[in-house]
């Protein structure tokens, strides 16, 4: 793996002798054209100093220093400040957990008994935020019908404004938890305050770290001391690099059980709520083991847009897709107008199921529903 990550750095010409350090090759430098003989002594001084092993190789053009030593122990940019540096070159991710090198399989998570991940899907559906009891039993109902395999509906909402409805709290945890009981289905809320994640842990079977909050690190660290599932949404303006290092908190803290979520990010259109980055998926799957699932809801929007984007983000190699559903939206507490009708997502299941199958898999079996 670290070798061909290293001989993936196509542009650069790797002198012959790096491939036998290639094992603990963890940082190449390239020097500037014309540092003086001073600085290069310094540059490796500086690298021995920090009690890494250096390796000077001249080019006719250019000098090239390998550092050789525990990745874990540096921080590479910080090179780039030591006189005579031009460039910076890390040999692998800086996301190590999250990594296709540190775990080549694909990940599966079992959100209590439903498989995400590995030709697995989750159909995560349900309102945007946790209502009236009768409401979600109503609606987990029909989306169960339809197929959903996780029923979603937010206790603690993050809002833009202080003003728009908070979430019902601990009650709404309540409701989601006994009707996700009634009807056999794990349940996924969002938890948005590292203080509540062992209230949300106790009630709910995945929590879900919300755009807004993709790099609200001490809520990630809090997520990932719990074992719980989690669900981590790509922030509006974060990259993917970002979105795999917020993973890398959760995991590193000994919680390998994250799926990544790609619900869009801000563009410069009105006319979707926010630019669905689809080719987001399957970078994810060159860089990553972690499954990763699409909000088309979000993403859009715009309940009409929603079932094109579904089966792109499936195309596309989404191990699964997160939709809200209301039966009426006009009276949702929030993200009514982007809400489909439970007729039109039992309309839009068949579709995906039927693309599933072209694909070679196929959605995950509820607990203890035959598939
Ligand atoms: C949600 O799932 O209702 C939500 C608020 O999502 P996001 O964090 O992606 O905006
Ligand atoms: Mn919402």
């Amino acid at each position: 793996m670290l070798h061909e990550a290293t001989m993936r750095l196509g542009q650069i010409p790797l002198p012959a002798f790096f491939s036998s350090i290639l094992l603990a090759l963890t940082v190449i430098l390239i020097l500037k054209s014309g540092v003086s003989e001073d600085q290069v002594t310094h540059v490796l001084e500086r690298v021995e100093a920090l009690g890494f092993q250096a390796h000077l190789s001249r080019g006719t053009y250019r000098t090239i220093v390998g550092i050789i030593g525990d990745e874990s122990q540096l921080t590479p940019e910080s090179l780039s400040a030591i006189p005579g540096v031009s460039k910076v070159i890390p040999v692998l991710p800086p996301y190590k957990l999250a990594s296709l090198e540190a775990h080549p399989e694909p990940s599966v998570i079992d959100v209590s008994g439903v498989k995400v991940g590995g030709g697995h899907l989750a159909m995560i559906a349900g309102p945007c935020s946790v209502e009236d009891p009768e409401r979600m039993d109503r609606i987990a109902g029909l989306v169960r019908a339809a197929g959903a395999n996780l029923f979603r509906g937010g206790a603690f909402k993050p809002r833009t404004s202080p003003y728009a409805f908070q979430g019902l709290g601990e009650e709404g945890l309540r409701i989601l938890r006994d009707v996700g009981r009634k009807h056999q289905m794990p349940t996924v809320t969002e938890v948005t305050d590292p203080r509540n994640v062992e209230l949300v842990a106790e009630y709910c079977d995945m929590l879900q770290v919300g755009a807004r909050n993709m790099q609200n690190f001490v809520l990630l660290t809090e997520v990932g001391r719990t074992q719980r599932p989690v669900l981590l949404k790509r922030g509006m303006s974060a990259t993917i690099t970002d979105l795999l290092m917020s993973a890398e908190y959760v995991l590193s803290q000994g919680n390998p059980n994250v799926v990544l979520c790609e619900r869009g990010v801000k563009g410069f259109d009105s006319a979707t709520r926010n630019l669905f980055d689809v080719a987001a998926v399957p970078a994810v799957k060159t860089l990553s083991h972690l499954p990763i699932i699409v909000d088309p809801s979000h993403a859009t929007g715009r309940p009409d847009l929603i079932p094109a984007c579904a089966m792109a983000g499936l195309a596309a190699g989404a191990d699964g897709v997160h939709i809200e559903v209301h039966d009426c939206p006009e009276e949702a507490k929030s993200d009514g107008p982007q809400a489909l009708l439970p007729g039109q997502y039992a309309e839009l299941m068949h579709q995906l199921r039927d693309l599933a199958h072209l694909l070679g898999k196929s959605i995950s079996p509820l607990p203890g529903v035959a598939a």
